[in-house]
């Protein structure tokens, strides 16, 4: 007889994405294609990320520092009013961050979030013994926080907002998150998932981290995996109420942030000018991409993350040597989710719709 294990894992088996060869033929750049698949930055870490790491690597017998204080402390910088020793979440990319969170609340339970969004949010849902609620986006393909706050019970645990939301691109600006906040009952989790902050044009996105110093339901989550580059060491961080951060203190795994990890990161986040430089080159390149979709009279959801979901099959861009991810697996069949990358790679993407 084979062993037996918990039933609601079945339906967790692994995402196989259909062209998993070609994608890691792409990544090693040995076939031609270009991968646009997975919202990762098509360039390498800062110098400033390499210089640290070149740093580290004769220390790496040594287990890494398990308060992981430089990574806190440039966090806390670039967030005023942040202190690191109380406010700061860290963990070996965001979604560690994430597991911890939903590690605190009590089960049985449901997290509710919008949807389509982030699958993880399903996958760690269920693997804590949560049940996810999934609530509809718009016809805009946006959050609606009305529609949140009524899916909300006496058993709801926490609320994720991906924000920009994955895989539309779409956001909810500070005013809509604070009254989302303000209208939720204090004992459920307001988890703001804020993976592609960086690349919101939007000025009336901003300064989420204030909603969650202020409020001890309220916490942010970002990672070091999009703007920063850096996808492949595993960081991520947060930022929470002292509670909140003293609680996921004590369900991370000690060195769960390895050393690579804590000195790249560091060191990219002190380099917020050279960070936001980089932004603010993949939003005028998604301007571009969104302009030749108008053109090849696509329809798209006009994106605030560095990927735009457009009203085509991953077939057109494959024929030109681009991968993407297809919309199917997203929760979008028919469509596909283009990341933007550098120019050249976004010349190809705008090639193919010729
Ligand atoms: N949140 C969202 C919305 C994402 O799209 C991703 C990455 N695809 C993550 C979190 C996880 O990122 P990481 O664990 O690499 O920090």
């Amino acid at each position: 007889m084979a062993m037996y294990f918990r039933p609601e894992l079945d339906p967790l088996a692994p995402y196989r994405p259909p062209r998993m060869s070609q994608e890691a033929a792409a990544e090693r750049g040995t076939d031609g294609f270009v991968k646009l698949t997975s919202n990762e930055l098509s360039f390498g870490p800062l110098p400033e990320a390499e210089t640290a790491l070149a740093e580290a690597l004769p220390r790496a017998n040594r287990y890494p520092d398990r308060h992981v204080r430089a990574l806190r402390e440039a966090v806390a910088s670039a967030n005023p009013g942040t202190d690191p020793g109380r406010n700061v979440l860290v963990g070996n990319g965001s979604s560690e961050v994430l597991l911890n969170l939903l590690q605190l609340v009590e089960r049985p339970g449901e997290v509710v979030f919008p949807w389509p969004s982030f699958g993880l949010y399903v996958s760690i849902g269920v693997t804590l013994g949560l049940s996810p609620k999934k609530v509809p986006l718009t016809e805009q393909h946006a959050a609606k926080p009305e529609a949140l706050l009524s899916a909300v019970t006496a058993k709801t645990r926490a609320i994720i907002l991906s924000n920009p939301n994955n895989p539309t691109g779409t956001h909810l600006n500070l005013e809509e998150v604070r009254s989302l906040a303000g209208a939720l009952p204090n004992q459920v989790f307001l988890i703001l998932d804020e993976a592609y902050q960086e690349f919101v044009s939007d000025p009336a996105y901003y300064g989420s981290h204030e909603l969650a110093l202020a409020k001890e339901n309220v916490v942010c989550v970002r990672t070091l995996s999009k703007a920063h580059g850096l996808a492949g060491f595993r960081a991520g961080y947060g930022i929470a109420s002292p509670r909140v951060a003293d609680y996921v203190e004590r369900v991370r795994f000690p060195f769960s942030v390895n050393l690579a990890a804590q000195v790249a990161a560091a060191a990219s986040m002190s380099a917020r000018d050279k960070i936001r430089g980089r932004a603010e080159f993949i939003v005028r390149e998604r301007e571009r991409v969104q302009k030749a979709f108008r053109t090849a009279k696509l329809d798209y959801i006009p994106s605030q993350g560095n990927f735009v979901l457009v009203e085509t099959g991953p077939e057109i861009f494959e024929r030109a040597g681009v991968l993407v991810r297809e919309g199917e697996a997203l929760g979008y069949p028919g469509w596909s989710r283009v990341t933007i990358g550098d120019s050249g790679e976004n010349d190809r993407v705008i090639g193919a719709l010729s």
